[in-house]
């Protein structure tokens, strides 16, 4: 049995484990995919106090170092669920089943879809939800991104220095974005604003050539494109643990600032809780009083 378990490797997780760790617990992470979640596909992170500018990934990286330097063990799996039997908290993966004597959920969000016809079966074709992971396809050629928030105006400001043009779409004329960035993506030349719109239809035979796209008194115009950057919001990754974590209407895990849920001994940190502020310095933040109130929790406890 470990102290803590610490479902999820992004920021909110890796912090969690070097609070942890410096406490002396033993840590497991489970991490279902790769280490430093959503943040990886960030090109430029210019809003983490003191690291001015710094790449997603090189930011993962150094976080993921200084955690597994501190002693916390990761392991590739990807946690199915968690029990409580006998007063043992228990993770089940699909090869082993871990016990720990407290929970750290910290799974963040996926990726929310457009909800547009064909949009699936055009993934890898033209439609992608990773501007930095995708966008050098597009070197010199018009592209799009879709969304209002500081997801989409992070990619289109990526894809302006690779694409010839970029097609930002988004369904209102008002963002969600900081002003900062908006005002600062206004500033580029290849960036088209196309607001108040919304992308109807996917032109497609084997591969995306353009879109559909439809303005508020549902004018349709025709867009060539052959990318489309998905960047419409995330969904938080509760719903297997949906035994132990109250959840509200959207699928967050109801927690306080104190990262304390309902359930004794599990807690939850970063983007899956309910919080005001998603942002990176909150995830890492999470981590840290989180893993704090788990210390807390096995002392008194033990
Ligand atoms: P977000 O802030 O939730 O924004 C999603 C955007 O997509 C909104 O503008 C929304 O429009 C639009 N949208 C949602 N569903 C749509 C649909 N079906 N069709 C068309 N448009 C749709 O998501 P995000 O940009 O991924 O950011 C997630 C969180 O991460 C935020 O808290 C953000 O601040 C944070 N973040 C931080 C950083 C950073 O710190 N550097 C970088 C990236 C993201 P409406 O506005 O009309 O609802």
């Amino acid at each position: 049995m470990v102290d803590i378990i610490i479902i999820g490797a992004g920021p909110a997780g890796l912090s969690a484990a070097i609070y942890a760790r410096r406490a002396s617990k033993s840590v497991l992470l489970l991490e279902a995919n790769t280490f430093g979640g959503q943040i990886v596909n960030t090109p430029d992170i210019e809003n983490y106090p003191v690291a001015e500018h710094i790449s997603g990934f090189e930011f993962a990286t150094k976080l993921y170092t200084q955690a597994t330097n501190l002693g916390a063990e990761l392991k590739f799996e990807r946690a199915l669920e968690i029990k409580e039997e006998g007063g043992i908290k228990k993770v089940i993966t699909a090869k082993n089943e871990y016990e720990a004597k407290a929970i750290i959920v910290a799974t963040g969000a996926e990726n929310r879809k457009l909800g547009v016809a064909r949009e699936d079966e055009m993934v890898g074709k033209g439609v992608s939800y990773c501007a930095t992971c995708d966008g050098a396809f597009y070197r010199g050629k018009p592209v799009a991104v879709v969304g209002g928030g500081n997801t989409a105006i992070e990619d289109a400001a990526y894809l302006a220095d690779i694409a010839s043009d970029v097609y930002l779409i988004h369904r209102r004329d008002a963002f969600r974005a900081d002003s900062a960035s908006v005002e600062k993506l206004k500033t580029k030349e290849n960036v088209h604003f196309i607001l108040n719109s919304t992308v109807a239809e996917l032109l497609a035979e084997k591969k995306l050539t353009g879109l559909i796209l439809s303005d508020k008194q549902g004018n349709r115009t025709q867009l060539e494109t052959q990318a489309l950057f998905i960047a419409v919001g995330r969904i938080p990754e509760n719903k297997c643990f949906a035994n132990v974590l109250a959840l509200d209407a959207e699928g967050y895990a109801l927690a306080g600032e104190s990262c304390i849920t309902e359930t004794a001994g599990i807690f939850v940190a970063g983007d899956n809780r309910t919080k005001e502020v998603r942002q990176l310095v909150t995830a890492t933040a999470d981590g840290a009083v989180a893993a704090t109130e788990a210390v807390k929790y096995i002392n008194a406890t033990a």
